[in-house]
């Protein structure tokens, strides 16, 4: 196989990357940036004649080996920008490299939010998307259920536009783990924009089962990070009250949608806890320190049985491991593989420790939730495999079709995404 680049002066040879995490690295045989759109075409294009393989890049915050490759790797984090906001529809359309903190501003002074935002905004929207990124809210779908067009460059190296009166084509691009194409570009139903007041309360398991249903149904967003271990709520960096033991309690927070008036100095507030700011400055967080997450999705009606059999699992099998069960909300929604395919979902997530042989833990998890049918985040750590996926999720042969339509080499397959969706 040939490996020269004379086409892409700019490309790097034989660069590592690393993600996030730091436990998935690859040595690409070329790492291009492209800084326009012809110069993404002309890399998939000479990848494609040099018979490359091709991954694309995001922000690098998936735990899964979803980006890895030994061929091409599209870095799209120079292919930034809003490209066009319409007031009046509350479309927005972005390039695919955009990081999720570069809506907020444009956004908002256009009168519009994003629908709902995750516990970090350091994605690139296209690698959020691929994904089914979401935050936490009964009514609320994840960031792949907004896309509603999408201007892709396929395996054949051809720009295609897919949007709402194609449906079954959009459906399977909302979801699809890179496999369908280079996102270039994409647009987004936006919201009416809006402030958020947030509560954080430390609730008792007692507490949080007697008001499973209702808590949800009662905020915008709901989502709580129950602490097993006295160190639990510090591994994520939660902050607690001095002297409050979190064993067996739950970081909780809850976010009301309001309108504030910004020019009254009163309104808006920074006080940790009870915070009232505009959306986009209040939901996402940051993490500072690594962890290594699975992430799987219970339907509604089961997740209180998964939830509690979980945190017995945890609190009778593995005490030593001491990050907290994330419990967010997720409405169903029509992607093929979204992992909310056509149901709400409760997410229930844990992290292994870097460094640490997890993995007889996350097996178990992986274990006890198939049981209850679980879904898994593509972007986190999960153990599917094709027999899996294939019960898990009706329309993967509808996904299939239109992803080798527009990929009929599997140009953008690794092994990872090729055990799944070849
Ligand atoms: C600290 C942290 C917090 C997180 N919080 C949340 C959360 O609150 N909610 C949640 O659901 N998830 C969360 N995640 C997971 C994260 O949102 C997903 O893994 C997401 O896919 C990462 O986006 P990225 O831009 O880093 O994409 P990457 O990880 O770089 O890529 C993800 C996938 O998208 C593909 N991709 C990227 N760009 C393109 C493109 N332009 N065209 C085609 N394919 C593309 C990649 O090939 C890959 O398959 C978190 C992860 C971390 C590390």
């Amino acid at each position: 196989m040939k490996t020269t680049s004379t086409a892409l002066p700019s490309a790097r040879h034989q660069q590592q990357w690393t993600n996030w995490g730091g436990n998935q690295v690859c040595t690409p045989a070329l790492t291009v940036r492209p800084a326009t759109e012809a110069e993404a075409v002309a890399a998939v294009r000479h990848a494609i004649k040099e018979g490359l393989g091709v991954r694309v890049a995001g922000s690098g915050h998936s735990f899964t080996p979803v980006v890895q490759t030994g061929g091409m790797l599209l870095d799209l984090s120079g292919l930034q920008g809003i490209t066009g906001i319409d007031a009046s529809t509350g479309r927005v359309r972005a390039l695919g490299g955009t990081t999720i903190d570069r809506f907020g501003d444009p956004l908002w002074e256009h009168g519009l939010s994003l629908a709902n935002q995750g516990d970090i905004d350091k994605q690139a929207i296209a690698g959020a998307v691929s994904t089914a990124t979401h935050g936490s809210g009964i009514g609320l779908g994840s960031f792949s259920s907004t896309v509603r067009w999408m201007r892709l460059l396929t395996g054949q190296g051809e720009i295609v536009e897919i949007d709402e009166t194609d449906p079954e084509r959009l459906h399977a691009v909302q979801v699809a783990v890179g496999t369908a194409g280079v996102i270039l570009e994409l647009e987004l139903q936006a919201v009416e924009a809006y402030h958020l007041r947030e509560q954080i309360t430390y609730e008792t398991t007692e507490e949080l089962l007697a008001n499973w249903d209702r808590n949800p149904a009662e905020s915008r967003h709901f989502s709580f990070l129950w602490c097993q271990a006295p160190e639990s709520a510090g591994l994520y960096e939660l902050p607690t009250p001095e002297g409050l033991d979190m064993v067996g309690r739950a970081y909780t927070k809850r976010y009301w949608a309001e309108s504030l008036d910004e020019s009254d100095g009163q309104a808006l507030t920074s006080e940790e806890g009870r915070r009232r700011d505009r959306a986009y400055r209040i939901y996402p967080g940051g993490f500072m320190l690594p962890f290594h997450e699975l992430e799987y999705y219970v339907g509604v009606g089961r997740a209180k049985e998964a939830w509690v059999a979980l945190k017995d699992l945890i609190v009778e099998d593995f005490p030593d491991q001491h990050y907290p069960i994330e419990t967010r909300w997720t409405r169903g929604d029509e992607a093929f593989i979204s992992p909310f395919h056509a149901e709400d979902k409760v997410s229930l997530s844990v992290s292994g420790a870097p460094g640490t042989d997890y993995w007889p833990y996350l097996q178990a998890v992986d274990a006890l939730l198939d049981g209850f049918d679980a879904t898994v985040h593509w972007g986190k750590i999960h153990l599917l495999t094709r027999e899996r996926a294939e019960r898990l999720f009706p329309r993967l042969p509808d996904f299939l079709a239109v992803r080798r339509e527009l990929d009929p080499h599997g140009v953008f397959l690794n092994d990872h995404t090729r055990a799944l969706f070849q």
